[in-house]
């Protein structure tokens, strides 16, 4: 069990765990921005019983003057954590911050509990059960992102006083002050896990939604949208990774490796076996290609019966091999219709490569890449389909390629035939 996210899925939620952590954590923070003006008043409260206490007894001052401090400090440390997460990346480290800081502060009270309560009356003593009480009810509220930052923050502080209470005669029967601190915090470990369960169903739903809202239904592949945030990051390491100042920049720099594959006419199997066996050919050449491809590598489901292809980290050299791989694979695959009949099924594929231009790596975008590689298919189709097309950068100086290619969709045919750009 995760002792840090110990809630309970179900085996296919698991995947959503780290996410669910990450949510967690987070809301722990934003939730604790409610506990600092409880702190802060703790603050000013301590402040006032600081000089009563020095009065009666300079250690038990000292001690005020101390906890005041850890409750600054405490304070100081939610408003940085909460402010700069960028400090602690890991999740994990974050949530253990949080921890060692509650879990300090509670240090604090049970020692205050422990050293305060013999020299209080009893109507002080009464007051003093209600403040704590109170403390530990607006902890539920606060803390109910993490059951474990909860159970080390508030059972302590009111075992501190059943302890107190039974240690020292009190002006009420010792049995009912104790039993009725232990329901106070039956009740709250209870309410606390209500709430954080709660928390975590309505995190897991939104975590499910956003992931299906980068699926796609029929094929379970990830979708244009799911592509379209996942290249925003990949594409800053490529061009990172092409800097000139990069030792591994330059022109033995990877490459991304975009794929636009079509099925061949997928409208006829739709009109001879129905829609239902075209599905299920979908399904299946999802799965083919995932099959095929590495597992960094992405699938997308475009629309229709078009994918778009992703290949990380490919040399220069690689993409024409990956594409007739891919291609020979849908063709030698016998599809299985639901009706059970067998069939065969080919593809056509465009490629391009990003960078476009290794000299100039940032003057084509993935997406005019990808048009590019739509023209590789479009050309796939019109010689016949079931091949695979590449496109590169022609002869042509660098400098005219790049000002005739920033309108990728025109005249495809008169870039080719003025060496602007080459079909492979
Ligand atoms: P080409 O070789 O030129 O690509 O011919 P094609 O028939 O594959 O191309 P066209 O664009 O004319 O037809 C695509 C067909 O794909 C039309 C539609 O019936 C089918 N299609 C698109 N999406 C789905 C889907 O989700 N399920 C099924 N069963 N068919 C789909
Ligand atoms: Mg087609
Ligand atoms: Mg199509």
């Amino acid at each position: 069990m995760n002792l840090l996210c110990p809630t309970r899925l179900d085996p296919e939620d698991e995947i959503f765990r780290p996410r669910l952590h990450a949510a967690l954590v987070e809301s722990l923070y934003k939730q604790s921005w409610f506990a600092l003006s409880g702190l802060s008043i703790v603050l000013v409260l301590l402040w006032i019983i600081t000089r009563e206490a020095i009065a009666r007894s300079p250690m038990l001052g000292w001690f005020f003057v101390l906890l005041g401090c850890v409750v600054a400090f405490r304070i100081v440390w939610l408003i940085v954590l909460s402010l700069s997460p960028a400090r602690f990346p890991s999740v994990a480290a974050r949530h253990l911050c949080f921890l060692a800081g509650s879990t300090l502060t509670s240090a604090c009270f049970v020692a205050l509990n422990i050293l305060a309560l013999p020299l209080l009356a009893p109507i002080q003593l009464a007051l003093f059960c209600i403040c704590v009480a109170g403390i530990g009810t607006s902890g539920v509220a606060t803390m109910s992102a993490s059951p474990l930052a909860f159970g080390l923050y508030m059972p302590p502080m009111v075992i501190s006083l059943v302890a107190m209470g039974v240690f020292h005669p009190l002006p009420v029967l010792p049995g009912v002050f104790v039993l009725l601190l232990l329901s106070y915090i039956f009740t709250q470990e209870s309410v606390n896990l209500v709430l954080h369960r709660t928390l975590c169903e309505n995190v897991l739903m939104h975590l499910k939604q956003e992931e299906m809202a980068r699926r796609d239904a029929l094929t379970g592949l990830r979708n244009r949208r799911y592509l379209q945030e996942f290249m925003e990051e990949e594409i800053s390491r490529v061009l990172r990774a092409w800097h000139p100042e990069n030792a591994s920049g330059g022109l033995t720099g990877r490459s991304l490796a975009l794929m636009m594959l079509d099925l061949d006419h997928f409208k006829a199997v739709n009109d001879t076996h129905g829609h239902a066996a075209g599905d299920a050919i979908l399904q299946q050449v999802a799965s083919l290609l995932k099959e095929t491809l590495r597992k960094p590598d992405l699938v997308v489901r475009w629309g229709g019966e078009e994918f778009v292809i992703l290949m990380l980290d490919v040399a220069r050299t690689m993409p024409m091999l990956a594409a007739e791989r891919i291609r020979e694979a849908v063709e030698g695959h016998t599809f299985r219709l639901p009706s059970g009949e067998l069939l065969k099924q080919t593809c056509s594929i465009g490629y391009a490569q990003y960078p476009f231009l290794p000299g100039q790596p940032e003057a084509l975008d993935w997406e005019q890449v990808l048009t590019l590689a739509d023209g590789g298919l479009y050309q796939a189709k019109h010689s016949g389909r079931n091949r695979a097309v590449g496109v590169t950068a022609g002869q042509a100086p660098g400098a005219q390629i790049e000002a005739s290619l920033q309108d990728v969709k025109d005249s495809f045919k008169d870039k080719v035939a003025a060496d602007i750009l080459r079909l492979v």
